[in-house]
Parts: C-alpha cells; structure tokens; sequence
C-alpha cells in the first residue's frame, strides 16, 4: 500500500505534541507523498489554534517545502469546527487566503453560536437524543452545502447522524467522507449503509503525536470489514 497523502494531522499549533517539522520528518520516513497539517480551528475552545497562528503556520510551511522539496510536499489545512444547525464553521475568508484546504467536523468543545447549539452539546454528550441527531445532520449538510469542505472528518463522532442523508449531499458538493484511523468514525456499518450512493472517501490519520502520521490500521480494518471498492479511497493506493 503506498500513502499518497495523510491530510489530518495535528501539531503543538492545537493540542498534538510534535511541531510542524516533526510530522513532515515522520511522513518522509514513511514514504507519503503529501503532508497536510490541519490544527483545530479557532473555535474550539480548549485547544483550537489561535487565529493569528495560522498565518505564521502559513510561513513556516513555504520555509520547510523549500527545506524538503526534493522529498515530500506539505499543504496547511485546518480542522474547523461544525458550530450549528446551520452550517456555520469557524472559517473566514482572511484564513482561507492562506489555507490550501479546509476540512470540517464536529466537536463538543467548539463555542456554541447561540442557545440551541449549546443545549444540542448537552443532548449529544449526555442525552443522546433524537433532536440531536436530527440537528447533527443538518449543521453537516449546511456546512457543505454554504462552504467549500474539502473532507467531512470522523463523520457521526460525538454526535449521531443520519449517515444516508449526509452522503447524499457530500456526493452533490463532491465534499470527501473521511474513515478516520483515531475514531471508529465512519465504521463499517456506515460504509455499508451507503455504498450504494457512490461517494469517495479520504483515509486520516488524525495523528496528535508524530509518530502516528500516516498510521491507517485502524482505518484499513474499517475498510476491510465493510469490503468496500479499495478505488474510491482517494489518498491510498494499493
Ligand atoms: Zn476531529
Ligand atoms: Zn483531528
């Protein structure tokens, strides 16, 4: 199996434990053609990037393509936080100059936009409720639908989804489902449940320490369990 690329990656920017040059020392020793660091987004609470950050993220990335051009190519994403029903993510268009791709996901630490997202936090963490999961959905759909999402992340992590629905729009925005190799998100059931709509999926590692950079089993037993086409992972090659 070659790695094409690894695009979620985690550094000190956010809260993974190597810096930059670390993961691209990492990806090199294993081969992988394409490093994508991609730190939690500023809305996150406990361990988003501080805006400012991702411009000096932005430099450090020229210096170091130009450190190891012969060797492995490093794009800067970012890790945004899905805030609502409605598909606001921590994103603006200053950070998006800078950024080679945005990928975008639900967690419970990110900054709640209003009332209702702060109660579904609640219903998703503790309840587990129907509403949430209706509400979960949506703030998915909206965020691919009203921006430009490269990679849904660990879809149905933290707070269920109606997986179907959601594949049915990545497939009209051509947003990419992610089986990542850190959360059991998407599973095998998942996959099965929505073969039949024909989406392509990118593998990440979501490495927060750099010796887990390009680090798929978890990801490779997902894919073999749910025996789906090998063709539609985009960032592997086998
Ligand atoms: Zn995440
Ligand atoms: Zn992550």
């Amino acid at each position: 199996m070659k790695i094409l690329a690894d695009y979620h990656t985690h550094t000190i920017y956010s809260h993974g434990k190597g810096t930059i040059e670390d993961n691209v020392k990492v990806a090199i020793s294993k081969g992988i053609e394409t490093l994508g660091i991609s730190d939690h987004s500023y809305g996150h609470l406990t361990y988003g990037v501080k805006r400012d950050d991702i411009f000096k993220m932005r430099e450090e990335i020229d210096i170091l393509n130009e450190k190891y051009k012969n060797k492995i190519k490093i794009l800067l994403g970012v890790e945004s936080n899905i805030l609502d029903d409605k598909g606001n993510i921590d994103y603006d268009d200053k950070i998006g100059d800078v950024l080679d791709y945005v990928m975008a996901g639900y967690h419970f630490g990110s900054k709640p936009t209003n009332v209702k997202a702060l109660i579904n936090h609640a219903n998703n963490y503790v309840f587990k409720t129907e509403k949430a999961k209706e509400y979960n959905t949506l703030g998915i759909i909206n965020a691919m639908k009203n921006n430009n999402i490269f990679v849904i992340t660990h879809p149905g992590d933290k707070g269920d989804i109606y997986i179907e629905e959601v594949a049915k729009v990545a497939k009209e925005t051509n947003t990419k489902l992610e089986i990542n190799s850190s959360h059991r998100f998407l599973n095998a059931n998942q996959l099965r449940q929505i073969e039949h709509i024909g989406n392509t999926f990118i593998v990440g590692s979501d490495a927060h320490v750099p010796k887990n950079v390009g680090n798929f089993n978890l990801a490779l037993n997902t894919i073999k369990e749910a025996k789906i086409d090998l063709s539609l992972i985009e960032n592997i090659k086998f």
